[in-house]
């Protein structure tokens, strides 16, 4: 009998944390009196994580483990849990136990009420530096002015989701994927579980600078084809102040004011550059529009449909 509920796991040398997160998230699992199975994906660990899962995979046929060839990141990691999961709710969360395993209880009820989608809310965040949470929320400022998505605030990849979100999900092909971004577009019926985020429960963060810088650009360049576009604006901008320079000139000519030669070489130059800008971004919202089509997201999503005969 296949499994209710898959409970998805990245780990990344997490060799101090794993039997703990086993150990939490099994009796609360238990408390569904459903069939369960915790996926753990092994995203290139370096350290003793691959034996240990192996272990509890030995000793618990509800553990499953998949081993990735080398570190692809975390994204990928989920992609790859959510493609082989086979429950009817997913949740994805963090093995260092900072998003606390209970919630997922509150999270199944709100699934029961008919919600697609449920996030977990972060209240406090605790084990965050100052530098990461004002980095965090002023990142969601500008993705979701750029991109016309509203990330739900404080929600990181906590997140449980209806089966039918997963199947849309896992057939989203493109490459570089951010998940959060990712279930605001998709939409569905969607709801928060607040929680408290606690510290690790050991070990240090897997994220570093360059791995979250790669995972916020993947963000907005994925969703978005407005960078592409702000050449035209400044072309178009430049041009305006150039045709406003020139108009000042002709008109202090007119005066007879004596303007030096030099003055008139500004607004040539400057409208020279406004062209090339707004024709390098004419360029770009082309190839903006062959990043939509490569990317291949679904024209549409049904939720369902109603006295349909299939
Ligand atoms: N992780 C992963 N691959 C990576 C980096 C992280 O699978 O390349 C996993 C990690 O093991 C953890 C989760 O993603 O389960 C979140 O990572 P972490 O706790 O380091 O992030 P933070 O909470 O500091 O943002
Ligand atoms: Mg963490």
């Amino acid at each position: 009998m296949k499994a209710k509920y898959s409970v998805v796991v990245p780990c990344y040398n997490e060799e101090e944390t794993v039997n703990a997160f086993y150990d939490a998230v099994i009796p609360v699992m238990e408390q569904t009196k459903e069939r369960f199975e915790i996926i753990f994906v092994n995203d290139g660990s370096k350290d003793r994580t691959e034996d240990l899962l192996l272990e509890l995979a030995k000793k618990d046929k509800r553990v499953k483990v998949i081993n990735f060839s080398k570190n692809f990141g975390q994204q990928a990691a989920i992609l790859a849990g959510f493609t082989e999961a086979e429950g009817d709710a997913v949740v994805d969360i963090d093995v260092d136990l900072q998003d606390p395993v209970e919630a997922i209880l509150p999270m199944i009820e709100k699934w029961k009420e008919g919600f697609d989608v449920v996030h977990g809310k972060r209240l406090v965040r605790k084990g965050e530096t100052f530098f990461k949470k004002k980095t965090s929320s002023l990142y969601t400022k500008f993705f979701e002015r750029i991109t016309g998505l509203k990330i739900p605030k404080n929600c990181g990849d906590f997140k449980l989701f209806d089966r039918k979100v997963i199947d849309v999900l896992v057939n989203m092909k493109e490459h570089d994927r951010f998940l959060r971004g990712m279930t605001e577009w998709v939409g569905f019926k969607q709801t928060f579980v607040e929680f408290e985020r606690k510290e690790r429960v050991a070990g240090k963060t897997k994220y570093n600078v360059k791995k979250l810088v790669k995972l916020a650009t993947n963000g907005i360049v994925a969703n978005s084809g407005y960078p592409l576009s702000l050449s035209i604006k400044c072309g178009i901008g430049l041009g305006v102040l150039s045709l406003l320079t020139f108009v000042a000139l002709i008109v202090l000519e007119c005066v007879k004011v004596s303007v030096p030669l030099a003055s008139w070489l500004f607004p040539t130059i400057s409208l020279l550059f406004a062209i090339t800008w707004i024709f390098n971004g004419l360029s770009n919202v082309y190839t903006a529009r062959i990043y939509n089509e490569v990317q291949g997201r679904p024209k549409y999503i049904i939720r369902d449909k109603i006295n349909f005969e299939r």
